[in-house]
């Protein structure tokens, strides 16, 4: 291997300022977050958990919120439609659990971390050693700060944001942690390979450099040429990549459906449409899980649910979860759909984005042939999909906007006329079935279109 300096590495530009709508700190089970159905309360779990502890969870979102649980894309489980009063009887209520619940530095990793027979290795040993590192620096670092230790395998958590990200890879021989800042594993500054020896204190090292900075400050804005960094002698401790090494392994989409482990168990991977469920759904799952032998559960990044257990206990839940409205296959067109809870549920929502999302799904078949992400967001928050999408549609006082590659943020390249938003999907489904030539895809379709070619489709279709 070859060694870079660290200083010689720019920021790339893809890591712009967030916008001025982006969400405050995450809202923790103490630090309730208010939205437009009440207040909304984080339940993050450090590990996974029995079936009946879900089940029990459920009981309590009916209990004290209004019955509606969301898996967030960072495997989150959150309790909504809570008030002042309520939200502290659920905190109370949720610690009697006795559940594994995540405080402090959110270091993340694979909820198959150890049982997965295609880890690079298991990533909990140096994410232990991360939270355990974190814990006092906790209060002066950024609240939404978090670390990401990806041990490789079947279940990725490279598309997900982080200010510190380690990726294992054997090199030479040995365990290395690829070191990278800000962004996605493809979007980050990639600083270069740690051995597993120094991961742990070369992130320390890094996490007391934020701390300093104080709040404010994230992985994407480390300098490596600031005087505080370079006295971390961080150069003679990171090795910079062969090209072989800095593009190894590329990222995957999860599976659903049924997958070995490690041993004797089966895992299962199913997901909740638009990250949510009613509790009386999600609480019937965890009684089948439970009656049939299921030992444990956790959610998992994408808004989905891991469960893992004898291989019959799985097949028997996923037989379950295909009848009550569980996606479990990448064919679901609901897949391709991320959608907050809109009209009704919010107040903010400017129009119903999961029945219009239900609609696309059941009648835009042709527009969603699993290249496409659609995003349906009741206002510019994006509470949903912080990220890009092929198509996202922006609730708004005067019209939907629609933007193209974009965020919520992003300048629109269209505004429907309100309550047009299902007429809209149908033309461009009309669109595409037209227009897609055989070696396309949708999205290839649409890319090739433009967006003044498709806002011209979608006048004339009105
Ligand atoms: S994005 Fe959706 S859930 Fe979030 S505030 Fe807006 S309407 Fe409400």
């Amino acid at each position: 291997m070859t060694t870079t300096p660290v200083t010689s590495l720019a920021l790339p530009s893809s890591l712009a300022p967030l916008s001025s709508l982006a969400r405050g700190a995450c809202p923790a089970l103490s630090a309730p977050m208010q939205t437009g159905d009440g207040l909304l309360t984080r339940v993050a779990l450090a590990a996974p958990i029995r079936p009946d502890q879900l089940s029990r969870l459920c009981d309590l979102s009916r209990q004290y919120g209004n019955g509606i649980l969301d898996i967030t894309a960072r495997s989150n489980l959150q309790i909504r439609g809570l008030d002042d009063h309520s939200a502290i009887a659920l905190e109370e209520a949720v610690r009697h659990l006795s559940l594994p619940l995540r405080e402090g530095l959110a270091v993340e990793w694979s909820p198959l971390a150890g049982d997965d027979v295609f880890e690079v290795t298991d990533p909990r040993p140096l994410g232990q050693a991360i939270i355990a590192c974190g814990r006092p620096l906790a209060e002066r670092l950024a609240p939404k700060l978090s670390v990401v230790v990806e041990g490789g395998g079947t279940i990725r958590l490279d598309h997900l944001l982080a200010d510190i990200r380690l990726t294992a890879i054997h090199e030479d021989g040995a365990l290395h942690w690829l070191l990278t800042l800000g962004g996605t594993a493809e979007t980050g500054r990639k600083l270069g390979l740690v051995t597993d020896e120094d991961a742990a204190v070369v992130t320390q090292d890094l996490l007391e450099h934020l701390a300093r900075l104080g709040p404010k400050t994230r992985g994407r804005d480390i300098d490596p040429a600031h005087p505080g960094i370079q006295r971390l002698g961080l150069q003679e401790r990171i090795s910079w990549l062969t090209p072989d090494t800095a593009n190894a392994d590329p990222a995957h989409p999860s599976p659903f459906g049924l997958f070995p482990l490690a041993g004797p168990l089966c895992a299962l991977r199913i997901a909740l449409p638009f990250g949510q469920m009613d509790a009386a759904r999600l609480a019937a799952l965890a009684e089948v899980s439970a009656r049939t032998g299921i030992l444990w559960l956790k959610p998992a990044p994408d808004h989905a649910l891991v469960l893992a257990g004898p291989e019959q206990a799985c097949i028997q839940v996923l037989d379950h979860a295909e009848k009550s409205g569980f996606i479990t296959g990448v064919s679901d067109p609901l897949a391709e759909i991320s959608a907050c809870p809109g009209a009704r549920a919010c107040n903010s929502g400017h129009y119903t984005t999961h029945e219009t999302g239900r609609i696309a799904a059941r009648e835009a078949s042709a527009l969603l042939d699993g290249s496409v992400r659609l995003h349906l967001s009741g206002c510019a928050k994006g509470c949903a999909h912080p990220g890009p999408a092929t198509l996202t549609f922006v609730g708004a006082e005067a019209g939907t906007h629609l933007v193209f590659e974009g965020k919520t943020a992003d300048t629109p390249f269209k505004t429907l006329v309100p309550h047009t938003e299902t007429a809209a999907l149908a033309a461009l489904d009309r669109l595409v079935r037209l227009q897609r030539q055989p070696t396309e895809t949708s999205r290839d379709c649409l890319a090739r279109l433009g967006p003044q070619v498709i806002a011209a489709a979608l006048s004339e279709s009105r």
